[in-house]
Protein backbone atom coordinates (compact mmCIF):
# COMPACT_ATOMS: atom_id res chain seq x y z
CA UNK A 1 0.00 0.00 0.00
CA UNK A 2 2.74 2.62 1.13
CA UNK A 3 5.85 2.50 -0.11
CA UNK A 4 8.92 5.13 1.53
CA UNK A 5 11.47 4.87 -0.79
CA UNK A 6 15.05 6.29 -0.36
CA UNK A 7 14.32 9.49 1.83
CA UNK A 8 16.53 12.03 2.47
CA UNK A 9 16.19 15.22 4.45
CA UNK A 10 18.99 17.75 5.89
CA UNK A 11 18.53 20.28 8.46
CA UNK A 12 21.11 23.44 8.46
CA UNK A 13 22.87 21.27 6.34
CA UNK A 14 23.30 18.08 8.69
CA UNK A 15 22.06 15.07 7.14
CA UNK A 16 19.10 13.80 9.50
CA UNK A 17 17.46 11.12 7.07
CA UNK A 18 20.12 10.01 4.95
CA UNK A 19 18.14 6.87 2.56
CA UNK A 20 14.97 5.78 4.43
CA UNK A 21 12.96 3.11 2.84
CA UNK A 22 10.03 0.60 4.25
CA UNK A 23 7.15 -0.26 3.20
CA UNK A 24 3.01 -0.88 4.99
CA UNK A 25 0.80 -3.29 3.97
CA UNK A 26 -2.86 -2.99 4.25
CA UNK A 27 -4.02 -3.38 7.63
CA UNK A 28 -0.76 -3.92 9.31
CA UNK A 29 0.36 -1.94 12.31
CA UNK A 30 3.75 -1.05 11.76
CA UNK A 31 5.93 0.94 14.66
CA UNK A 32 8.74 3.00 13.50
CA UNK A 33 10.74 3.24 16.54
CA UNK A 34 13.71 5.56 17.08
CA UNK A 35 15.81 7.55 20.01
CA UNK A 36 14.40 11.13 20.19
CA UNK A 37 15.72 13.45 17.39
CA UNK A 38 15.67 10.49 15.07
CA UNK A 39 13.70 12.16 12.44
CA UNK A 40 11.00 9.85 12.84
CA UNK A 41 8.68 12.96 13.07
CA UNK A 42 10.11 14.30 10.31
CA UNK A 43 9.08 11.29 8.29
CA UNK A 44 5.33 11.49 9.09
CA UNK A 45 5.51 14.70 7.94
CA UNK A 46 7.12 14.11 4.74
CA UNK A 47 4.60 11.14 4.46
CA UNK A 48 1.69 13.46 5.46
CA UNK A 49 2.98 15.98 2.57
CA UNK A 50 3.66 18.44 4.94
CA UNK A 51 6.91 18.77 4.27
CA UNK A 52 9.44 18.06 0.91
CA UNK A 53 12.38 15.49 1.24
CA UNK A 54 15.42 16.37 -0.24
CA UNK A 55 14.93 12.88 -2.35
CA UNK A 56 13.46 9.62 -2.68
CA UNK A 57 9.45 9.25 -2.96
CA UNK A 58 6.42 8.09 -1.24
CA UNK A 59 4.09 5.94 -2.88
CA UNK A 60 0.34 4.81 -2.65
CA UNK A 61 -0.66 1.75 -4.48
CA UNK A 62 2.21 2.20 -6.79
CA UNK A 63 1.29 5.71 -7.28
CA UNK A 64 4.31 8.75 -6.27
CA UNK A 65 2.33 11.52 -4.36
CA UNK A 66 4.82 13.92 -4.91
CA UNK A 67 1.96 15.98 -7.07
CA UNK A 68 -0.56 15.29 -4.31
CA UNK A 69 -1.33 18.08 -1.79
CA UNK A 70 -1.73 17.04 2.01
CA UNK A 71 -5.82 17.23 1.68
CA UNK A 72 -6.20 14.85 -0.96
CA UNK A 73 -3.86 12.19 0.45
CA UNK A 74 -6.70 10.74 3.00
CA UNK A 75 -3.81 10.12 5.23
CA UNK A 76 -5.07 10.62 9.32
CA UNK A 77 -2.18 12.39 11.76
CA UNK A 78 -2.37 12.33 15.37
CA UNK A 79 0.42 14.19 17.18
CA UNK A 80 1.55 13.37 20.52
CA UNK A 81 0.04 16.68 21.75
CA UNK A 82 -3.39 15.65 20.11
CA UNK A 83 -5.20 18.88 21.42
CA UNK A 84 -8.65 18.28 21.20
CA UNK A 85 -11.31 21.64 21.03
CA UNK A 86 -11.54 22.36 24.71
CA UNK A 87 -15.24 24.38 24.05
CA UNK A 88 -16.59 21.24 22.02
CA UNK A 89 -17.91 18.08 22.84
CA UNK A 90 -16.72 14.67 22.78
CA UNK A 91 -19.32 13.99 19.56
CA UNK A 92 -18.15 17.57 18.47
CA UNK A 93 -14.84 17.06 18.45
CA UNK A 94 -14.85 13.73 16.55
CA UNK A 95 -17.39 15.33 13.97
CA UNK A 96 -14.62 18.16 12.98
CA UNK A 97 -12.66 15.83 10.14
CA UNK A 98 -16.21 15.04 8.94
CA UNK A 99 -17.65 18.53 8.78
CA UNK A 100 -13.92 19.60 6.79
CA UNK A 101 -15.05 16.68 4.58
CA UNK A 102 -18.38 18.39 3.59
CA UNK A 103 -20.46 14.93 4.89
CA UNK A 104 -24.42 16.13 5.54
CA UNK A 105 -25.56 15.79 9.20
CA UNK A 106 -27.29 12.61 8.94
CA UNK A 107 -23.76 10.14 7.87
CA UNK A 108 -22.09 12.59 10.38
CA UNK A 109 -23.89 11.45 13.29
CA UNK A 110 -24.15 7.99 12.30
CA UNK A 111 -20.05 8.11 11.93
CA UNK A 112 -19.52 9.81 14.94
CA UNK A 113 -21.95 7.11 16.73
CA UNK A 114 -19.49 4.28 15.28
CA UNK A 115 -16.42 6.09 16.30
CA UNK A 116 -17.94 6.28 19.91
CA UNK A 117 -18.48 2.75 20.12
CA UNK A 118 -15.01 1.74 18.49
CA UNK A 119 -13.79 3.84 21.85
CA UNK A 120 -16.26 2.24 23.80
CA UNK A 121 -17.52 5.92 24.86
CA UNK A 122 -20.90 5.59 23.69
CA UNK A 123 -22.34 7.38 26.80
CA UNK A 124 -19.49 10.48 26.83
CA UNK A 125 -21.04 12.04 23.66
CA UNK A 126 -22.23 15.26 25.30
CA UNK A 127 -19.52 15.63 28.00
CA UNK A 128 -17.03 18.24 27.25
CA UNK A 129 -13.64 16.84 26.67
CA UNK A 130 -12.29 18.88 29.56
CA UNK A 131 -14.00 16.42 31.98
CA UNK A 132 -12.53 13.81 30.74
CA UNK A 133 -9.36 12.17 32.47
CA UNK A 134 -6.04 11.73 30.33
CA UNK A 135 -6.78 8.00 29.05
CA UNK A 136 -10.33 9.11 27.77
CA UNK A 137 -8.74 12.22 26.00
CA UNK A 138 -6.49 10.08 24.40
CA UNK A 139 -9.10 7.87 22.45
CA UNK A 140 -11.12 10.18 21.88
CA UNK A 141 -8.43 12.18 19.91
CA UNK A 142 -8.09 8.37 18.52
CA UNK A 143 -11.87 8.20 17.39
CA UNK A 144 -11.23 11.44 16.22
CA UNK A 145 -8.58 10.13 13.94
CA UNK A 146 -10.42 7.14 12.81
CA UNK A 147 -13.48 8.50 12.37
CA UNK A 148 -13.05 10.21 8.49
CA UNK A 149 -11.69 6.81 7.27
CA UNK A 150 -7.91 7.91 6.54
CA UNK A 151 -6.61 5.42 3.95
CA UNK A 152 -4.11 5.39 6.71
CA UNK A 153 -3.07 6.38 9.79
CA UNK A 154 0.33 7.64 11.29
CA UNK A 155 -0.05 8.28 14.97
CA UNK A 156 3.14 9.81 16.37
CA UNK A 157 3.94 9.21 19.73
CA UNK A 158 0.29 9.17 20.66
CA UNK A 159 0.54 7.59 24.37
CA UNK A 160 3.61 10.07 25.50
CA UNK A 161 1.80 12.40 27.36
CA UNK A 162 0.57 9.74 29.40
CA UNK A 163 1.68 8.42 32.58
CA UNK A 164 3.52 4.65 32.62
CA UNK A 165 0.31 2.93 34.23
CA UNK A 166 -2.10 4.38 31.89
CA UNK A 167 0.40 3.82 29.12
CA UNK A 168 0.66 -0.05 29.90
CA UNK A 169 -3.42 -0.50 30.12
CA UNK A 170 -4.48 1.79 26.91
CA UNK A 171 -1.67 -0.27 24.85
CA UNK A 172 -3.63 -3.05 24.49
CA UNK A 173 -6.72 -1.23 24.10
CA UNK A 174 -5.13 1.02 21.34
CA UNK A 175 -3.85 -2.89 19.05
CA UNK A 176 -7.79 -4.01 19.39
CA UNK A 177 -9.53 -0.75 18.20
CA UNK A 178 -6.83 -0.12 15.73
CA UNK A 179 -6.86 -4.24 14.31
CA UNK A 180 -10.35 -3.71 14.38
CA UNK A 181 -10.87 -0.11 11.81
CA UNK A 182 -8.57 -2.25 9.26
CA UNK A 183 -6.69 0.82 8.49
CA UNK A 184 -2.97 0.74 8.02
CA UNK A 185 -0.75 2.34 10.87
CA UNK A 186 2.26 3.61 11.09
CA UNK A 187 3.06 4.14 15.11
CA UNK A 188 5.38 6.44 15.69
CA UNK A 189 7.40 5.83 19.45
CA UNK A 190 10.37 6.04 21.13
CA UNK A 191 9.22 3.36 23.60
CA UNK A 192 9.79 -0.20 23.10
CA UNK A 193 7.34 -1.82 25.65
CA UNK A 194 4.59 0.80 23.42
CA UNK A 195 6.70 -0.89 19.79
CA UNK A 196 6.62 -4.63 21.13
CA UNK A 197 3.06 -4.00 22.64
CA UNK A 198 1.41 -3.20 19.62
CA UNK A 199 3.32 -4.19 16.21
CA UNK A 200 2.69 -6.46 14.06
CA UNK A 201 6.14 -5.25 12.41
CA UNK A 202 8.85 -3.52 13.75
CA UNK A 203 11.24 -0.40 11.77
CA UNK A 204 13.95 0.67 14.01
CA UNK A 205 15.83 4.19 12.54
CA UNK A 206 19.08 4.89 13.70
CA UNK A 207 21.65 7.39 12.37
CA UNK A 208 19.46 8.02 9.26
CA UNK A 209 18.72 4.56 8.15
CA UNK A 210 16.40 1.94 8.95
CA UNK A 211 18.84 -0.30 10.62
CA UNK A 212 16.33 -3.50 11.11
CA UNK A 213 12.78 -4.31 10.16
CA UNK A 214 10.70 -7.74 11.26
CA UNK A 215 8.17 -9.17 13.61
CA UNK A 216 8.74 -8.28 17.21
CA UNK A 217 9.57 -11.87 17.77
CA UNK A 218 12.42 -11.48 15.17
CA UNK A 219 14.06 -8.67 16.55
CA UNK A 220 14.27 -9.93 20.06
CA UNK A 221 15.68 -13.66 19.01
CA UNK A 222 18.03 -11.80 15.92
CA UNK A 223 18.70 -8.54 16.64
CA UNK A 224 20.81 -6.96 13.72
CA UNK A 225 23.40 -4.76 15.69
CA UNK A 226 24.73 -4.28 19.08
CA UNK A 227 23.06 -1.06 18.97
CA UNK A 228 19.79 -2.88 18.00
CA UNK A 229 19.83 -5.22 20.89
CA UNK A 230 21.02 -2.76 23.48
CA UNK A 231 18.36 -0.11 22.42
CA UNK A 232 15.84 -2.81 22.72
CA UNK A 233 17.31 -3.33 26.25
CA UNK A 234 18.02 -7.32 25.00
CA UNK A 235 20.80 -8.07 27.65
CA UNK A 236 24.05 -7.68 28.78
CA UNK A 237 26.60 -5.77 25.84
CA UNK A 238 29.81 -6.52 26.81
CA UNK A 239 33.32 -5.31 24.98
CA UNK A 240 35.58 -8.30 23.78
CA UNK A 241 38.43 -8.94 21.91
CA UNK A 242 39.15 -12.14 19.40
CA UNK A 243 41.98 -14.32 20.58
CA UNK A 244 40.66 -17.48 18.49
CA UNK A 245 39.07 -17.91 14.90
CA UNK A 246 38.90 -21.59 15.31
CA UNK A 247 36.86 -22.14 17.74
CA UNK A 248 35.92 -18.75 18.46
CA UNK A 249 37.11 -17.52 21.31
CA UNK A 250 36.67 -14.11 22.92
CA UNK A 251 38.22 -12.60 25.18
CA UNK A 252 35.96 -10.13 27.63
CA UNK A 253 37.12 -7.61 30.96
CA UNK A 254 36.10 -11.19 33.27
CA UNK A 255 36.77 -14.07 30.98
CA UNK A 256 37.74 -15.40 27.82
CA UNK A 257 34.44 -17.05 25.99
CA UNK A 258 33.97 -19.84 23.45
CA UNK A 259 31.38 -19.16 21.19
CA UNK A 260 29.78 -21.57 18.78
CA UNK A 261 31.05 -21.01 14.96
CA UNK A 262 29.66 -18.35 13.00
CA UNK A 263 28.78 -17.56 9.55
CA UNK A 264 30.63 -14.77 9.64
CA UNK A 265 34.48 -15.22 9.45
CA UNK A 266 36.31 -13.71 13.36
CA UNK A 267 40.12 -12.99 13.13
CA UNK A 268 42.31 -12.95 16.32
CA UNK A 269 42.84 -9.03 17.61
CA UNK A 270 38.93 -8.46 16.33
CA UNK A 271 36.85 -6.25 18.48
CA UNK A 272 33.40 -7.12 18.94
CA UNK A 273 30.41 -6.95 21.42
CA UNK A 274 28.71 -9.87 22.63
CA UNK A 275 25.65 -10.08 24.15
CA UNK A 276 24.52 -11.99 26.95
CA UNK A 277 20.84 -12.14 28.34
CA UNK A 278 19.88 -12.09 31.85
CA UNK A 279 17.45 -14.94 31.32
CA UNK A 280 20.28 -17.15 29.53
CA UNK A 281 22.26 -17.57 32.54
CA UNK A 282 23.08 -20.86 34.15
CA UNK A 283 23.33 -20.59 37.82
CA UNK A 284 26.08 -22.53 40.03
CA UNK A 285 28.59 -25.13 39.15
CA UNK A 286 26.68 -28.12 39.58
CA UNK A 287 25.57 -27.64 35.89
CA UNK A 288 28.76 -29.20 34.59
CA UNK A 289 29.36 -26.39 32.17
CA UNK A 290 32.74 -26.84 31.14
CA UNK A 291 32.80 -23.82 28.80
CA UNK A 292 32.45 -20.08 29.55
CA UNK A 293 31.87 -20.52 33.24
CA UNK A 294 33.32 -18.00 35.66
CA UNK A 295 33.11 -16.19 39.49
CA UNK A 296 31.49 -13.18 40.38
CA UNK A 297 30.00 -11.39 43.39
CA UNK A 298 26.20 -10.75 43.86
CA UNK A 299 26.35 -6.85 43.99
CA UNK A 300 21.96 -7.02 44.75
CA UNK A 301 19.41 -9.52 44.29
CA UNK A 302 15.86 -8.19 43.17
CA UNK A 303 12.96 -9.60 43.49
CA UNK A 304 10.80 -9.01 40.28
CA UNK A 305 7.88 -11.16 40.72
CA UNK A 306 8.18 -14.18 37.96
CA UNK A 307 12.08 -14.10 38.89
CA UNK A 308 14.68 -12.85 40.77
CA UNK A 309 17.43 -10.03 38.94
CA UNK A 310 20.75 -10.32 40.17
CA UNK A 311 23.43 -7.83 39.70
CA UNK A 312 26.59 -9.40 39.46
CA UNK A 313 30.02 -8.20 39.30
CA UNK A 314 32.53 -9.92 37.43
CA UNK A 315 35.82 -8.19 37.22
CA UNK A 316 35.00 -5.03 36.26
CA UNK A 317 32.12 -5.32 34.24
CA UNK A 318 28.32 -5.37 35.94
CA UNK A 319 26.15 -8.08 34.33
CA UNK A 320 22.38 -8.54 34.59
CA UNK A 321 21.47 -12.45 35.32
CA UNK A 322 18.05 -13.51 36.11
CA UNK A 323 17.65 -15.95 39.00
CA UNK A 324 14.82 -18.53 40.32
CA UNK A 325 15.97 -18.03 43.61
CA UNK A 326 17.31 -15.14 45.68
CA UNK A 327 21.18 -14.73 46.07
CA UNK A 328 22.89 -13.14 48.81
CA UNK A 329 24.30 -9.98 48.40
CA UNK A 330 28.15 -10.36 48.71
CA UNK A 331 28.13 -14.03 47.98
CA UNK A 332 30.40 -15.62 45.37
CA UNK A 333 28.38 -17.33 42.54
CA UNK A 334 29.70 -19.12 40.03
CA UNK A 335 27.41 -18.70 36.79
CA UNK A 336 27.97 -19.57 32.78
CA UNK A 337 26.37 -18.39 29.82
CA UNK A 338 26.23 -21.39 26.96
CA UNK A 339 28.08 -20.75 23.37
CA UNK A 340 25.24 -21.28 21.55
CA UNK A 341 23.08 -18.19 23.49
CA UNK A 342 25.46 -16.03 22.98
CA UNK A 343 25.47 -13.56 19.99
CA UNK A 344 28.11 -11.71 18.55
CA UNK A 345 28.55 -8.61 16.91
CA UNK A 346 31.59 -7.01 15.24
CA UNK A 347 32.59 -3.90 15.95
CA UNK A 348 32.44 -1.92 19.29
P1 LIG B 1 11.88 12.66 16.36
O1 LIG B 1 10.45 12.79 16.00
O2 LIG B 1 12.46 11.31 16.06
O3 LIG B 1 12.17 13.04 17.77
P2 LIG B 1 12.21 14.89 14.55
O4 LIG B 1 11.81 14.38 13.22
O5 LIG B 1 11.21 15.70 15.28
O6 LIG B 1 12.73 13.66 15.44
O7 LIG B 1 13.49 15.81 14.41
C1 LIG B 1 14.78 15.36 14.37
C2 LIG B 1 15.74 16.53 14.37
O8 LIG B 1 15.61 17.25 13.16
C3 LIG B 1 15.46 17.53 15.48
O9 LIG B 1 16.25 17.27 16.61
C4 LIG B 1 15.84 18.85 14.86
O10 LIG B 1 17.21 19.12 15.13
C5 LIG B 1 15.71 18.63 13.39
N1 LIG B 1 14.51 19.31 12.84
C6 LIG B 1 13.27 18.78 12.74
N2 LIG B 1 12.43 19.65 12.16
C7 LIG B 1 13.16 20.76 11.88
C8 LIG B 1 12.87 22.03 11.28
N3 LIG B 1 11.65 22.30 10.82
N4 LIG B 1 13.89 22.90 11.16
C9 LIG B 1 15.13 22.61 11.61
N5 LIG B 1 15.45 21.45 12.17
C10 LIG B 1 14.50 20.54 12.32
MG1 LIG C 1 8.83 13.32 17.17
Amino acid sequence: MLEVQNLTKDYENKPLLKGVSFEVANGELVCLLGSSGSGKSTILRIIAGLEEPESGAVLWQGRDLRDVPTHKRGFGLMFQDYALFPHKSVAQNIAFGLQMQGLNEEEISGRVKEALESIRMQSFADRPVTELSGGEQQRVALARALAPSPRLLMLDEPLGALDHTLRTQLIQELRAILHQSQIPVIYVTHDREEAFGLADRLVILHDGVILQEGSPEELFEQPATAWVAEFLGLGNLVAGVVTQAEPLMIKTGFTELTLPNLPIEYNPGQECRLLLRPEDVLIGAQHSARENQFECIVRDSLFMGEYHQLELLCGETTLLARSQTPAEIGSKLVVSWPAEKIRVFPGL
